[in-house]
């Protein structure tokens, strides 16, 4: 079998190696625009540029290096009957759990503020707020909202979680679908967006998911840039109805630097490193699914077009 590689960046030759170390049985190669076709059966990649598909034309299956599958999707040469599977957790789902803690505590705790007084040598205790009052939403509880949910029930937080489909999980409030989004949020006092960036989740966070909930609540998105309308969430923090925002992905990346989440206040910037891809364990998914694929037995993490994800 033939396996063609594509990762972006200085990185691509070891994570060619790296791959070809799991897959001895294959001839593993990585993408370049002046090589030869190499009637690839099987293509690993990471945003990929469009000729590689409008080059490689016999590939019966296509492995996405990352957990979301926007930029694969949206690839005008990438044939439609052409299966893709994405990465399921693969080491990132444990990150993202970190970061959802870190952000959800920071912000219950007051952190910020008392970093605030520190820097001006101010002595001064807020009163604490109630975990029983602070419930987290998380929306999507997939590979990593499911293990951002679990992560925040183990910390005593009431627990919410929004989906597609009801998803029952130990100590999480269950709410699926659009009817099942304002009442999710009105008694969210905090959110945390895992969604997939699809047709249906662009832009659901706007001024109207914002003022469903609760006033002075706290907004982290580690799901897609897109799933925010930036204009909606600015407007929301200068009213006050969102007290504050941790951000980790945004529309355009890197994040302008004329933009106005870099300098306010109340924003905290991170530059998509919520979970980042683990190179070996990503691999080492990679080549098991290919192998499956390869003797004909069953795929998990196949990617459904219809629904975006
Ligand atoms: P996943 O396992 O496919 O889970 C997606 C979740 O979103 C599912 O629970 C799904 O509902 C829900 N969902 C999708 N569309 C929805 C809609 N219209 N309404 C309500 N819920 C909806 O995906 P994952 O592995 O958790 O990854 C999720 C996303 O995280 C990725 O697509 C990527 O954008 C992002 N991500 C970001 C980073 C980073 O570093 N920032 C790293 C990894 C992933 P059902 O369960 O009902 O299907």
């Amino acid at each position: 079998m033939r396996v063609l590689l594509y990762f972006p960046g200085s990185a691509l030759q070891r994570w060619t190696s790296a791959l070809a170390a799991l897959l001895p049985e294959a001839e593993v190669r990585a993408w370049s625009a002046d090589a030869a076709p190499l009637d690839a059966d099987y293509v690993a990649a990471f945003r990929p540029p469009p000729e590689l598909f409008a080059r490689e034309n016999r590939v019966r299956a296509v492995f996405n290096l990352a957990a979301g599958v926007e930029a694969m999707l949206a690839l005008p040469t990438l044939e439609p009957s052409i299966p893709i599977y994405r990465l399921e957790d693969a080491g990132m789902a444990e990150q993202m759990a970190d970061y959802a803690s870190y952000a959800v505590l920071r912000w219950y705790r007051d952190f910020d503020v008392y970093a605030g007084q520190a820097a001006r040598s101010e002595w001064k205790q807020l009163k604490p707020r109630r975990k029983a009052d602070f419930a987290v939403g998380v929306l999507g509880l997939g590979e990593m909202g499911g293990a951002v949910a679990r992560r925040l029930v183990a910390l005593g937080f009431p627990v919410r979680g929004w989906s597609r489909t009801r998803h029952p999980l130990k100590g999480v409030s269950a709410f699926a679908g659009p009817d099942g989004l304002a009442p999710f949020l009105a008694g969210s006092s905090a959110i945390v967006a895992t969604l997939p960036l699809t047709a249906e989740t662009r832009g659901i966070l706007d001024r109207r998911a914002f003022a469903a909930m609760p006033a002075g609540s706290f907004v982290v998105n580690v799901g897609r840039g897109d799933l925010v309308v930036d204009t909606d969430l600015l407007e929301a923090l200068d009213s006050g109805q969102v007290a504050g925002a941790m951000l980790d992905v945004f529309a355009t990346e890197p994040l302008p630097a004329d933009h106005p989440f870099w300098h306010h206040p109340r924003v905290t910037v991170t530059p998509h490193v919520s979970a980042v891809t683990v190179r070996d364990a990503s691999l080492a998914q990679v080549a098991e699914k290919i192998r499956r694929f390869d003797r004909g037995e069953p795929v998990t993490g196949r990617v459904d077009r219809d629904r975006g994800y």
